[in-house]
C-alpha cells in the first residue's frame, strides 16, 4: 500500500499492504525459522517482547493507520484485519509516537504525505538496471537509505537521522518490514510513461511529473484478466494462497538455507538487494502493453502466461527476503548479550 491516499485510487478497497500482510509474514516466518536457536533469536525476542516476528513484520504498514490530522489517533481499528493484534492501547501509543517523529520532518516526495510512508520504496527507472543514489526516484530516506539507518541503529552506531528511530526496538520493527519491501520488485523499479503509453527515461529525457506511474499504482488492470487486483502494484503485492506464512514448511526453510549470504559490509547489502529488484522489476514489465494516459492513469494488459511467470518471481523473492533477513539479524546480533 503506498501513496494511494494522494490519488483517485483512494476509492479502492485498501486491503492491500506492500507484499500484502501475507507476503511480509511469510518473509518473517522464514527468517524466524532460520535464526532458531541462534543468539539472534534471543536478541530479537528481547527487543520484541511478546510481539512475534511475523506480527512485527507488518508493524510499519499498520503504522499508516495513525492519523496525524486527528491528533495522532488510530481512527479506524478493524479496517485492516491483519493489524488487529497491534490495536491495543499500548501498541497504538507506540505507533503514534513513531509517526509523530516521522511525519513532516523530511523532504516529502512526489505524491506522498508522510515521511514514514516514503521509506518503503524507491522509484528507479528500470532503464538504470540497478540502484543508484541520486537518480530519479531515489531519496536519502528511500527503502535503501531507511534500511541502512536501521542497521546502523541496531549496530549501536549513530544513524543519519531519517527515519528517526528512538530505539533499537523501533529500528528492528522497521527493518523486518523493509527487508520484505525491498524484495518486492515494484517497490524499487518503475516504468515512466508518456501520454501515448510509451516508456520514457526520466534520467535521460528529463523528468516529467506526468510520466510518473506511482510505482505501478497508476497502472490499472482489467479486473477480468487478473486475480482480482485493481492495479499493477497491488497485483505484485498479492501472493497466492500457497505462499502464505502457514505454508512455510521444512522444505521451504531448507531452500532458504541454500541462499548464499552476501559478502562485505552489511551496510552495502540494501543497495545490492535494491539493484537486484530493479532488474526483477524490468522482468515484471516485460511483454506488457499500456494504453494512452487517461487522467493520471494508464490501462495495462498482461500477456498470456503472465500469472505463472509472476508467481515464480514472487516465490523466489519471498525466499530471498526471508533468507537475507535471517542473515542480517545473525550479523547484527552475533552474541546473546
Ligand atoms: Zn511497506
Amino acid at each position: 500500500m503506498r501513496r494511494l491516499l494522494a490519488t483517485a485510487l483512494l476509492t479502492l478497497p485498501l486491503a492491500v499492504h506492500a507484499w500484502g500482510s501475507d507476503g511480509h509474514q511469510t518473509v518473517a516466518t522464514i527468517a524466524a525459522g532460520l535464526i532458531k536457536g541462534s543468539p539472534a533469536e534471543a536478541r530479537v525476542a528481547a527487543l520484541l517482547g511478546d510481539m512475534p516476528l511475523p506480527l512485527a513484520s507488518i508493524w510499519a504498514d499498520c503504522v499508516k493507520g495513525i492519523a496525524p490530522s486527528q491528533g495522532y489517533t488510530y481512527p479506524a481499528p478493524g479496517k485492516y484485519p491483519a493489524c488487529a493484534a497491534l490495536e491495543t492501547p499500548a501498541r497504538i501509543a507506540e505507533m503514534a509516537d513513531y509517526v509523530r517523529r516521522n511525519d513532516r520532518q523530511c523532504a516529502i516526495g512526489l505524491d506522498e504525505d508522510s515521511c514514514h510512508k516514503q521509506t518503503h520504496y524507491a522509484d528507479i527507472a528500470v532503464q538504470r538496471g540497478r540502484y543508484l543514489p541520486k537518480v530519479t526516484g531515489t531519496r536519502p530516506d528511500d527503502v535503501v537509505g531507511a534500511l541502512r539507518a536501521a542497521i546502523l541503529v541496531l549496530q549501536g552506531k549513530p544513524s543519519p537521522g531519517q527515519p528517526n528511530f528512538k530505539s533499537q526496538r523501533e529500528a528492528l520493527l522497521v527493518l523486518v518490514h523493509l527487508v520484505g519491501d525491498i524484495h518486492q520488485p515494484l517497490h524499487v523499479g518503475s516504468v515512466y510513461l508518456d501520454a501515448q503509453g510509451r516508456r520514457v527515461d526520466p534520467d535521460k529525457q528529463g523528468f516529467d511529473r506526468a510520466s510518473f506511474t506511482i510505482g505501478g499504482n497508476g497502472l490499472l488492470l482489467d479486473p477480468a484478466a487478473t486475480t482480482g487486483s485493481k492495479n499493477f502494484h497491488s497485483y505484485w503485492d498479492n501472493v497466492p494462497e500457497e505462499f502464505r506464512p502457514q505454508h512455510v514448511d521444512a522444505a521451504w526453510l531448507a531452500e532458504a538455507r541454500q541462499v548464499r549470504p552476501d559478502a562485505g559490509d552489511p551496510l552495502t547489502w540494501p543497495a545490492r538487494w535494491g539493484s537486484q529488484s530493479v532488474k526483477r522489476a524490468n522482468a515484471t514489465y516485460e511483454g506488457l502493453s499500456f494504453s494512452p494516459r487517461q487522467g493520471d492513469t494508464w490501462h495495462v494488459s498482461l500477456p498470456d502466461g503472465y500469472g505463472a511467470r509472476a508467481d515464480a518471481i514472487k516465490r523466489q523473492q519471498l525466499t530471498l527476503a526471508g533468507a537475507r533477513l535471517a542473515q542480517l539479524l545473525r550479523w547484527v546480533f552475533p552474541r546473546p548479550q
